[in-house]
């Protein structure tokens, strides 16, 4: 890449491309971090030609990898034959209908039928939506409030801003979303004393991600989910798991609440749907609600995305769930993820700063430390430094220091081998040598 043509696209870059969830600031001062130009298997290439593990595999989607040409011909196949129809209404077409019978086999329990969206908000706010008109249509109008958990990353429309339980993210505006209510993360008590404290008869759902991701990656003891499940049932609640981040083999399962087997009333899907190949999600809801909504519905559901079951994202999500189970990529995840959990566990024994490694499959979060004995924090926090200094060297992985956490995740697309694992980890060792010094 020439230096000039490099400094152009820094400055339309700033001039004119307000980045998501992002620092505004950093841009205007420093220009995007890394310009990419394509990317192959677990490895992404800048415009300068540098290579980096993709550790995060981009934002927690690509599972099957980049530059898969089998899904490239997949959505140059459905584009030539059929590049968009409308599935409102009564129309319908090949590649919705084989992905919703898809996604039902796969999915736990009697969750047989799927709304389609463009993405995990688009699908979290339909779930909300749906959850409220099913109560609507049972005759108990008054449950309209949702209960999620504090930490919890639901999106960032308007209904899923006020669920999401990360206070940065109401702080952007100052309107939020009425019926809305947040619990401690990990108590199956604070949940019910909420429902108690609000009255059973007026909560439609309860929301969990099984596995907090953005949140800080945060696995739940081993009988929250169990616990929330009864609890839900015990006053009549809809249970949403949110597996925007840990569906499609993610944790080391299909989907995650098989680890607990836990059967939700909904369950939202995007990312490793389609692995990124193209913007989709959606919610698969249980037989008890689509036969309510069978019986009671008086004509039309005043709820659809146009692109609700695009055709080419769904011929893409055929080809790649097609991949996954090809592969045994679920099964990888789960191996690939005992081989990060003890490289990380080695790194432990090597550093004085690491401290709490939770693993799940390819999803993993450690915590910093001056001192992870004692479990004093740095005064400044250390993780996005040695996240910047991990890209230096060639790794993309993540910092999140919400309150008071200074954690680094990482979710390596689900191909990876144990090879490039002992590459990540090396590559996190030296980060952690030249940010912090501290070998024991
Ligand atoms: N739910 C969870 C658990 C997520 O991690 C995300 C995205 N990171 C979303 C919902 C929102 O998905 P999207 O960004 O596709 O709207």
């Amino acid at each position: 890449m020439n230096k000039e043509k490099e400094i152009n696209l820094e400055n339309l870059d700033k001039k004119h491309f307000l980045h998501p969830t992002s620092s505004i600031k950093q841009q205007q001062e420093d220009g995007p971090a890394i310009i990419f130009e394509e990317g192959k298997g677990i490895y992404l290439k800048d415009i300068n030609g540098k290579e980096y593990i993709e550790g995060m595999s981009s934002l927690w989607n690509v599972a099957v990898g980049y530059g898969r040409k089998e899904l490239a011909k997949a959505a140059k196949k459905q584009m030539k034959k059929l590049s968009f129809s409308s599935a409102f209404s009564t129309f319908s077409h090949e590649s919705a209908i084989l992905l919703a019978e898809k996604i039902a086999r796969l999915a736990p329990g009697n969750l047989n039928t799927v709304f389609f969206t463009s993405g995990g908000s688009e699908a979290n706010e339909s779930a909300f939506k749906l959850v409220r008109h099913y109560w609507l249509l049972k005759g108990e109008p008054e449950r309209k409030k949702i209960i999620s958990r504090k930490k919890a990353y639901h999106g960032v429309a308007a209904g899923t801003t006020s669920a999401t339980g990360i206070v940065e993210f109401h702080q952007m505006t100052n309107s939020l979303a009425p019926d809305f209510l947040h619990v401690d993360s990990d108590s199956v008590a604070a949940l019910k004393k909420e429902i108690e404290k609000e009255g059973p008869k007026t909560i439609a759902a309860f929301i969990a991600e099984p596995v907090i991701g953005a949140g800080g990656m945060f696995i739940p003891d081993s009988d929250y989910l169990k616990g929330v499940r009864k609890v839900c049932d015990e006053y009549g609640i809809l249970f949403i798991a949110d597996e925007v981040i840990t569906g499609f083999g993610r944790t080391g399962k299909m989907f995650a609440v098989e680890h607990w087997d836990v059967k939700p009333d909904l369950l939202v899907f995007a990312k490793g749907v389609t692995s990124g190949y193209f913007p989709l999600g959606g919610v698969i809801i249980s037989e008890e609600i689509h036969d309510l909504l069978k019986e009671k519905s008086q004509g039309t559901l005043f709820h659809g995305f146009t692109y609700s079951g695009h055709p080419v994202g769904c011929s893409i999500a055929l080809k790649n769930l097609e991949i996954i189970e090809r592969e045994h990529l679920v099964a990888n995840s789960s191996l690939m993820g005992s081989e990060l959990l003890n490289g990380l566990k080695k790194m432990e024994n090597q550093f004085h700063c690491i401290g709490e490694i939770r693993v799940i499959g390819l999803l993993a979060g450690f915590e910093l430390y001056e001192n992870a004995q004692t479990k004093t924090r740095f005064s400044e926090k250390v993780a996005p430094k040695i996240v910047a200094e991990c890209a230096k060297l060639g790794l993309i992985c993540r910092s999140v220091t919400y309150d008071d956490s200074d954690t680094i995740v990482l979710a390596p697309p689900l191909i990876i081998t144990k090879e490039e694992i002992e590459k990540v980890i090396n590559i996190l060792k030296n980060a952690i040598e030249i940010v912090i010094e501290d070998k024991k």
